[in-house]
């Protein structure tokens, strides 16, 4: 195979790949300037997070983008007339290998359309894995997509090789699954999840009494849903996620805001925006519920199915449990400080930690760095001096944004900061 051809295969399959969010970040495109040093293509570099923490980078490519399946929101089904492209087993192992060496990446993640059948696919997958593992000696981090409807032997194996594997729901609700994807069926990813489960919770308990059991995906699994596609609410994604991460023990649950890549009347037209905002605060969301101790019923219910566009998940809950307000600074459980508008995590901790020492007033609070501006209405502390607090929760909401300057402001298509 001539190098032309795996460059131009590369382009097509790492090209893509993109459009998958459970794998970061994507390469950008920099040219070699005057001789200068290096350069960077769009050949799918992109970054991941090891199960240690540590921010890897990954040759992210589709081993194929044949498909024989039609999802409507995907540019490489079957129906859409796209230049097509396949790697060999060998290819993918070789320009890994590559790459590896050349220092380029420290990883694979590798996903796939689907050939002929879901094994017949699934079995590539994992031979690139495998390959890798025992010929190759290859101990960098590999992440596999697992192809929905796999047999249960197939996502054993690709558990003993691959770092992290992942299926991807795609669209949160059954029904919006029959109308965009009507040749899946939500069991075809339920099967290989509850499969990875149980095999990582097997090998956990051997290790723990026979010490030579090897890692079984090591680094969990985790999917993808992608917004906005189908009607759905923020409540149905956020239940959705909230059952699998609670099912399946998921890493991740990762938010894809609808890319308009086909004319489909099922779908929002092309040219329509990517819902970005709405991607923002669904993760902003999914936070709170894994570090903030919210549960998905206080953040979204029948009388608030939709998250603010304007303001973030926690002060939108906030105003709608002004009885709960305010909060002593001094004695609050951690429980509580942590629900608090303008206060994060970090600096919960430091509260913790520094009013062990003294009351803490406005001062002491404005050098831990809380955002006070936010914070403010929803505390007291050891200072005279107060808000006054019997606000209606919109006069308080617009108080706040008066001070709220986002450079964002009125571009609701953009991805804004986490919050504090
Ligand atoms: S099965 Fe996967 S690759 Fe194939 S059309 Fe559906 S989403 Fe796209």
């Amino acid at each position: 195979m001539s190098f032309d051809r795996i460059k131009e295969k590369l382009n097509i399959l790492a090209d893509a790949a993109k459009y998958d969010v459970s794998c970061a970040s994507s390469g950008s495109v920099r040219k070699n300037k005057n001789k200068g040093l290096g350069d960077s293509s769009g050949m799918g570099i992109c970054h991941s997070y090891t199960e240690d923490g540590r921010c890897v980078s990954l040759l992210k490519i589709l081993l194929t983008n044949h498909c024989i399946f039609d999802c409507a929101y995907c540019v490489t089904r079957k129906s859409n007339d796209i230049k097509r492209a396949a790697f060999k087993v060998q290819e993918v192992v070789d320009i890994t290998i590559n790459f590896y060496r050349r220092n380029y990446i420290e990883g694979l993640f590798l996903s796939s359309g689907i050939f002929k059948n879901p094994d017949y696919t699934m079995e590539r997958l994992v031979a690139v894995a495998k390959k890798l593992r025992l010929e190759e000696n290859f101990n960098g981090y590999i992440h596999l997509k697992s192809i929905p409807g796999a047999s249960d032997e197939l996502m054993y194996q690709a558990g003993l090789y691959a770092d992290r594997l992942s299926v991807n729901i795609e669209i949160p609700t059954v029904s919006g699954l029959k109308l965009l994807a009507p040749d899946k069926k939500q069991e075809d990813f339920i099967k290989p999840m509850t499969k990875v489960t149980n095999e990582i919770k097997r090998y956990k308990s051997e290790k723990r009494i026979i010490k030579s059991t090897p890692r079984y995906a090591p680094a969990g699994q985790s999917t993808q849903m992608i917004i906005g596609a189908t009607g759905e609410s923020d409540k149905d994604i956020i239940y959705t996620a909230t059952y699998f991460y609670k099912q399946f023990n998921l890493k991740r649950v990762y938010y894809s805001g609808y890319v308009p890549v086909s004319y489909d009347e099922r779908l929002p037209q092309i040219g329509s925006e990517v819902p970005m905002l709405r991607e923002n605060r669904l993760y902003q969301t999914d936070w709170l519920l894994r570090f903030y101790g919210f549960t998905a019923k206080e953040l979204l219910n029948d009388q608030h199915p939709n998250l603010d566009v304007d303001i973030d998940p926690k002060l939108s809950w906030a105003l709608r449990n002004l009885h709960l307000f305010p909060v002593n600074i001094n004695t609050a459980q951690k429980e509580m400080l942590v629900r608090i508008p303008g206060i994060g995590l970090k600096s919960v901790h430091k509260i913790i930690e520094a009013r062990k020492h003294r009351n803490l007033n406005w001062e002491h609070l404005k050098s831990i760095g809380i955002s006070l501006n936010r914070a403010k209405y929803f505390i007291i502390c050891n200072s005279r001096y107060f808000e006054t607090r019997d606000y209606q929760p919109h006069t308080l909401k617009n108080k706040i944004l008066q001070h709220v300057k986002s450079k964002y402001e009125g571009v609701y298509n953009n991805q804004l900061s986490l919050f504090n």
